[in-house]
This record gives structure tokens, sequence and C-alpha cells, in this order.
């Protein structure tokens, strides 16, 4: 039976391979809730996109189009920081 590696036994950088995020579908992570998208609301000022931890808000030709649900965790900080007022254009649902 092989010894288990302590932490100081590691390789430096080399416990995960670079760029393997992708194929991680951490959406089935989500609570119950998704971030749902009003287009007719949305002015692009893109917060939702830089403030989205998981890089699931989807862009195109620098304006929002959607989420990538296959990888958003529901956190609900995109609706939280949306800044439309007096309605959001990204609103929390249940799944
Ligand atoms: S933060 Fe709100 S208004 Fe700004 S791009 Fe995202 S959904 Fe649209
Ligand atoms: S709910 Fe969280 S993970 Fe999903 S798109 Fe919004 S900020 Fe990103």
């Amino acid at each position: 039976m092989s010894k288990l590696m302590n932490w100081k036994e590691l390789p430096p950088c080399d416990t995960l391979a670079a760029k393997t995020a992708e194929a991680f579908e951490t959406g089935d992570w989500r609570m119950g809730e998704k971030p749902v998208w009003h287009p007719e609301i949305c002015i692009h000022c893109m917060i939702c996109w830089i403030s989205c931890p998981d890089s699931s808000v989807t862009v195109k030709d620098g304006k929002m189009t959607g989420f990538d649900y296959k990888h958003c965790k529901g956190c609900g900080i995109c609706a939280k920081e949306c800044p439309t007022k007096p309605n959001k254009a990204i609103t929390m649902e249940k799944e």
C-alpha cells in the first residue's frame, strides 16, 4: 500500500492541470435559484459580467446575452449589483 503524501511533499503548481475549469460543470451546485435576465430593462453596463466570480455572464459584441447555466453557481451577486431602477434587469428566481 502506498503512503499518502503530506502537503509539504506535493509538487508545487502541479496539483491540477491548467485550463480545466470549463470542463467542471459547476451549475449543478446551485441551491434552487438561478439568475434570470430581463433584456428589455438591461442597459448593457456589464457590471454583472465584471462582478460574476464564475465568468458565467455571456457576452457578444460587448453586450450581455444571458447566462452560462452550466457554470453559474447561483450566488446572486449579478442580481445584487445590477444597477437598473426601479426594476432590476436580473432577478433570482426558482429553478
Ligand atoms: S448589470 Fe444589469 S443592466 Fe448591467 S449589463 Fe448586467 S443585466 Fe444589464
Ligand atoms: S448568480 Fe453568481 S455565478 Fe451565476 S451569473 Fe450571477 S454572479 Fe455569476
